[in-house]
């Protein structure tokens, strides 16, 4: 056992949330006055039992991320049976890619990492003071476990600022020249790592693309909103429908543009275009065009709840014009990757949105993340991206 401890309050403040992996800073007591930012440490109630061990960051607020409830020590071998353990069970799940998700964080039971597998290229994400620390253990055991695969760190996501560390983005062992060639199903694509959202690709809409190409018949019109580099968009063409794919960014738009060509998709069969969702929608409404799906995929507006009032406005708009471009017995996907705006929430706004656009509507399907994403019920946080596919009558 570490000689270093951190000493919970007494129950309720002190107790640790059943299941969850954060302890809070109000939570603590004390911490062994040689105990050094990062560090793993020993978290024991006040009367000496051992609830597991977790690293510590006094600047975040989020001061522990409990690694394990055992009394083990946290080495090469622990990252490597915790890595191996995952990337069997994305073994048994995953199909149709070779691009997926290998380590969810809090979900895979490792706080603060993400490492996505592109092909033979892995790209991980160090989120934290304590998993930064660890990075010395991390990327052995990354590389024993995949040792044809090259390791590409993309830490520049903003929650890092909140653990007082600053963007890191580069190689750590390149083994490939210059792009990576992925695909979903017979969609190609090339990654040029470190740029693009997130690690490169939203890999957590994979399961949902491959729902909703399987449903769509050739010809349809479809309205891909917040499309991003074209993930539904080339899927529903490669399945023949014609499709106007629209998204704010000019530098992800000509991405998508090449993803196209690359496809020996037509720009008429795929027309992708720059354009603000909200100012499109409504030229679009006035123009009358029809669609018999439309996908609104928007980022997430949300990252405090404070902001709710400003996302339900936004949804509700977006959502009340889809309602209306949709022909008779039209569908609309619409999701949510923000924590804060739920299930209820989304079917809420959706309810309000019909109702106004004077639309009944079912529900063709329940979707989430896809399964590399696991949840975790008692982290509430690893289920943040949820969508309904409705009909419209
Ligand atoms: N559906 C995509 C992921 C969408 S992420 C996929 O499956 O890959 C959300 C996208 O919305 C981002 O690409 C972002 O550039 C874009 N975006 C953000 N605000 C926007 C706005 N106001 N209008 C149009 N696009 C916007």
């Amino acid at each position: 056992m570490t000689k270093k401890q951190a000493i919970l309050k007494r129950p309720p403040q002190g107790s640790l949330r059943y299941g969850h992996s954060w302890v809070y800073r109000n939570q603590l007591k004390e911490i062994s006055a040689d105990a050094e930012p990062g560090e793993i440490l020993s978290i024991m109630t006040e009367s000496g039992k051992f609830m597991g061990k977790a690293y510590w960051n006094p600047k975040s607020q989020i001061s522990m991320r409990i690694l394990t409830r055992r009394e083990e020590t946290v080495d090469e071998v622990f990252f490597r049976a915790r890595f191996e353990k995952a990337l069997d069970f994305r073994k048994k799940t995953v199909t149709d890619t070779n691009a997926f998700r290998v380590i969810s964080s809090e979900a895979d039971d490792l706080p603060g990492l993400i490492v996505d597998r592109y092909a033979d290229v892995l790209v991980a994400q160090f989120l934290t003071l304590g998993m930064e620390k660890n990075k010395a253990l991390i990327v052995p055991a990354l590389q024993e476990v995949f040792p044809d695969c090259g390791i590409f760190e993309r830490s520049d996501a903003s929650s890092r600022e909140m653990e007082g560390l600053k963007e890191s983005v580069g190689w750590i062992e390149k083994k490939c020249a210059g792009e990576t060639l992925i695909h979903e199903k017979d969609v190609e694509f090339a990654m040029r790592f470190g740029e693009g959202h997130k690690t490169g690709w939203y890999l957590d809409q994979r399961e949902n693309r491959f729902l909703l190409r399987g449903m769509v018949t050739p010809d349809e019109e479809i309205l891909d909103v917040f499309c991003y580099e074209g993930g539904f968009s080339l899927q529903f063409a490669k399945a023949g429908a014609r499709v106007l794919a629209i998204d704010s960014q000019k530098d992800v738009i000509s991405r998508a543009e090449e993803h196209r060509t690359r496809n020996k998709i037509s720009p008429e069969a795929l027309h992708f275009e720059v354009a603000n969702a909200f100012e499109k929608l409504k030229e679009l409404e006035k123009s009358g065009r029809k669609f018999d799906w439309i996908v609104l995929d928007p980022p997430s507006f949300v990252k405090q709840k404070s902001a709710l009032s400003g996302a339900l406005s936004g949804y509700k708009e977006l959502l009340l014009r889809a309602f209306k471009m949709l022909k008779p017995e039209g569908k609309l996907a619409v999701f949510s990757c923000a924590y804060y705006l739920d299930d209820h929430f989304l079917m809420q706004v959706s309810m309000a949105a019909a109702q106004d656009a004077k639309r009944l509507i079912k529900i063709l399907k329940f979707m989430k993340q896809a399964s590399d994403h696991p949840i975790n019920p008692f982290i509430p946080e690893t289920y943040y991206l949820k969508g309904y596919l409705f009909q419209v009558s």
